[in-house]
C-alpha cells in the first residue's frame, strides 16, 4: 500500500547564505527608500555592510510591513521544490495567482511506468472502516492504474489515458513566490479550515523558511494570528480556538460599547499581532493577571474537526 502521504517541499532557492547576507538589506533599502534623501544604493550599501545592525533593519522592516505596505517585500523571492503530493493539493495550490510561478510535471509527456504513485488518506488507510471499504479503495485505484497501462500499450496516448487517473494521484511541481505572497498563502493554507494536504504541505514549507530566516519565518502563521480574530465562517462555533471569531469579538465589542461591559485594569496579554510582538494592558473584567503565549498551532482536537468545513 503506498505510504498515506509522501508529500515533501525543500527550498531550493536562496540558500541561507544568501538569506542571511542579502534578502534583510534588500527589502530594508526598499523600505528606508521611501523615507530618506539618500539615493537607494548608498542605502543598500549601508545596510549589506551592516553600518547599519540587523536588529535595526528588522525594526523597521516590520513596522512597514505592519502598516500593510506590502511591495516592500515582493522584492525578494523563494523556490521551491514539491513532490509527493496529490493532483487534489496541486489544483488548490495553483489556484494562487499573485506573485507566483509554477511548472508542474505533465501527465501529457510522463508515461507513469510506476503504479503506486498515488496517495491513501489517513482516514481510509489507518480508518477502522467497514465492509473492507480501504482495500475497496485501494483496489479500485489499483484497477485503474492497470487499466492506464493497457491503454498506453494499446497505443492510447498519454494525454488520453490519463483521464482514468484519480485525484489520489501524486506529481511533482517548482514553485517560485515572493516573500508577501508565501505570508498571503500560508495565511489561508496553514488555517485549520485548510484541506490535511496542503495545510501538511505549509507546515514544511514554514520550517524551510524557518531554517533560513526565523525573522521571515515568523511571518507565516494562519491568517487569524495577524488578524487577531477568525473571520472563517465555517468556525463560528469556534471549535478551532486560535483566536476567538469575529462574531465574538464584535458581540464584545456591541456589549463595551453600550456600557454592559466596564473597563477595569484587566490582565496582561500579549498583543495579537506577530508583527507587533509588545505587551500591553487590555481592559478585562475580573480574573488574575497573567501571560499567555501567542499559540499558532492549533489544539489537536481543533485540527481533526476542522477538515469537515473544507469547500474543496
Ligand atoms: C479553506 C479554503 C477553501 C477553498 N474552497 C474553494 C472552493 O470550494 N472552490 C473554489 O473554487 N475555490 C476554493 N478555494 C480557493 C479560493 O477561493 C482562492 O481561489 C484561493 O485561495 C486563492 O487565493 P486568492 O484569491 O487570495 O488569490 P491569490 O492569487 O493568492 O491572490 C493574492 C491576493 O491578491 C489579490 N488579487 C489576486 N488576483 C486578483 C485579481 N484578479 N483581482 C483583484 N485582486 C487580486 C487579492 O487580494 C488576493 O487575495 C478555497 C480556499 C481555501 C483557503
Amino acid at each position: 500500500m503506498p505510504a498515506s502521504s509522501t508529500l515533501s517541499a525543500k527550498l531550493i532557492f536562496p540558500t541561507k547564505e544568501i538569506v542571511e547576507e542579502y534578502y534583510l538589506p534588500i527589502i530594508y533599502t526598499a523600505c528606508r527608500t521611501c523615507y530618506s534623501e539618500q539615493v537607494p544604493d548608498q542605502i543598500w550599501d549601508r545596510a549589506v555592510s551592516r553600518a547599519v545592525a540587523d536588529e535595526k533593519q528588522q525594526s523597521l522592516v516590520r513596522k512597514v510591513m505592519e502598516s500593510g505596505h506590502g511591495s516592500t517585500i515582493e522584492h525578494v523571492n523563494f523556490t521551491f521544490a514539491i513532490s509527493g503530493v496529490t493532483r487534489t493539493l496541486s489544483h488548490q495550490l495553483v489556484r494562487h495567482r499573485a506573485g507566483t510561478a509554477f511548472d508542474q510535471q505533465s501527465q501529457r509527456y510522463v508515461s507513469f511506468k510506476q503504479r503506486d504513485n498515488y496517495t491513501i488518506p489517513a482516514s481510509i488507510a489507518n480508518g477502522d472502516l467497514p465492509d473492507d471499504l480501504a482495500g475497496r479503495f485501494q483496489a479500485a485505484v489499483d484497477e485503474n492504474m492497470d487499466l492506464y497501462g493497457q491503454l498506453l500499450q494499446a497505443e492510447v496516448p498519454a494525454e488520453d489515458a490519463r483521464f482514468i487517473f484519480p485525484n489520489a494521484m501524486q506529481t511533482n511541481l517548482i514553485m517560485t513566490v515572493n516573500l508577501r505572497q508565501l505570508i498571503h498563502m500560508s495565511g489561508l493554507r496553514l488555517c485549520t479550515m485548510a484541506q490535511w494536504e496542503i495545510r501538511q504541505l505549509f507546515k514544511q514549507i514554514r520550517h524551510e523558511i524557518f531554517r533560513v530566516s526565523p525573522f521571515f519565518g515568523s511571518f507565516l502563521a494562519p491568517k487569524c494570528v495577524p488578524l487577531g480574530y477568525c473571520d472563517e465562517m465555517g468556525n463560528r462555533d469556534e471549535h478551532c480556538r486560535i483566536r476567538p471569531h469575529r462574531d465574538t469579538v464584535m458581540a464584545v465589542w456591541e456589549a463595551y460599547r453600550s456600557g454592559d461591559l466596564a473597563e477595569t485594569d484587566g490582565p496582561i496579554v500579549p498583543e495579537t499581532s506577530p508583527f507587533r510582538p509588545r505587551k500591553r494592558r487590555v481592559p478585562v473584567d475580573g480574573g488574575e493577571p497573567e501571560t499567555m503565549p501567542i499559540a499558532i498551532e492549533a489544539p489537536e482536537a481543533a485540527v481533526g474537526q476542522a477538515g469537515g468545513s473544507d469547500r474543496v
